[in-house]
C-alpha cells in the first residue's frame, strides 16, 4: 500500500481548535491541490474522530477530475476508508452516501449490531485487530479489494499510528499562516508520541513551496 499523508496545520502544528471544530487553515490553491491528490488515489482515509468532528464526504470536487478517472476506467471518486475500531461511524455519515465505495475498518471489539448497521447503510466492513484496528493487517485486506494507494487526511491520532507502524511513504503539510494554540487541540501527530530519538521517523525534505498565504512542505519518509 502506498500511503500519502496530507494535512493542513497552523504554524504551531494544530489541525483544528481545541473544540475539534473544522477550520479553514489553508486557502483555495491548497484545496485544489488536495482535490487532485484525492483524484489520484485509490482511497481517501480518515480516522473516526474526523468523521465524528467534521462529517466529511471525502469526494473529488472537480467534475473534470471525476470524468478523467472514468476515462481511465476507475470509479468517479476514490473509495472512502475510515479507521473505526468500535464501528462508531454514524449510519447517516456523509462518507456512507452513494458517491463512492466506503470501507469501514473495525476491530473485533465492534458490536455485531453496529457492523450490521454500517453494512445496511452501504459500507463494506473489514475486521482487523483485537481492540483497535490493526493498520498493516487492514491494509493487506484493502489491497485484496484493489486499493493500492491511500491518501490519508487525518486526524492526528490516525497519522501518529501510521508513522508508528512505519506505513507512511510520503507526507505533505500545508502550514497556514495562523496560530491556533490549545494544549488539547489536535496536532499533526498525536497518539502516545515517540520517546527516543532512534524511534523518530526520518523524513527527507523534497519540496518547499509558497502556497496561498502559507507554505507547502513535502517529504519522503
Ligand atoms: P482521528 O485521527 O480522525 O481518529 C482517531 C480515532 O480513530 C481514534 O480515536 C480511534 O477511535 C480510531 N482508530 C481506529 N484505529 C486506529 C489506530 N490504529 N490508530 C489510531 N486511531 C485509530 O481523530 P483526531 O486525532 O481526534 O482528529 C480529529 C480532528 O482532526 C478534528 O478536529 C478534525 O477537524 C481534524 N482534522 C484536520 C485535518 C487538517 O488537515 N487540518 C484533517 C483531518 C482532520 P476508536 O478507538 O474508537 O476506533
Amino acid at each position: 500500500m502506498h500511503v500519502h499523508v496530507n494535512a493542513a496545520e497552523s504554524v504551531d502544528g494544530k489541525l483544528s481548535t481545541r473544540e475539534r471544530e473544522q477550520v479553514a487553515i489553508s486557502g483555495p490553491e491548497d484545496f485544489d491541490r488536495m482535490d487532485a491528490l484525492r483524484a489520484d488515489a485509490d482511497g481517501v482515509m480518515v480516522g473516526v474522530g474526523t468523521v465524528l468532528a467534521d462529517d466529511p464526504s471525502l469526494t473529488v470536487k472537480d467534475a473534470e477530475r471525476r470524468d478523467q478517472r472514468e476515462i481511465e476506467g476507475r470509479s468517479p471518486n476514490p473509495a472512502r476508508v475510515v479507521a473505526d475500531s468500535r464501528a462508531r461511524t454514524p449510519v447517516d455519515a456523509e462518507i456512507l452516501d452513494d458517491e463512492a465505495a466506503t470501507y469501514v475498518l473495525v476491530s473485533e471489539a465492534a458490536e455485531q449490531a453496529a457492523i450490521d448497521g454500517l453494512e445496511d447503510a452501504g459500507g463494506t466492513v473489514i475486521v482487523a485487530g483485537k481492540d483497535r484496528v490493526n493498520l498493516p493487517g487492514a491494509f493487506e485486506l484493502l489491497a485484496a479489494h484493489d486499493l493500492d494507494s491511500l491518501m490519508v487526511e487525518g486526524g492526528g491520532e490516525l497519522i501518529f499510528s501510521l508513522f508508528e507502524a512505519r506505513l507512511v511513504d510520503r507526507l505533505t503539510v500545508n502550514v497556514g499562516s495562523t496560530v491556533i494554540g490549545g494544549r488539547e487541540a489536535p496536532t499533526l501527530a498525536d497518539g502516545e508520541g515517540f520517546t527516543d530519538r532512534d524511534s523518530f521517523p526520518e523524513l527527507s525534505l523534497t519540496g518547499v513551496e509558497r502556497m496561498d498565504d502559507g507554505v507547502l512542505l513535502s517529504y519522503d519518509v
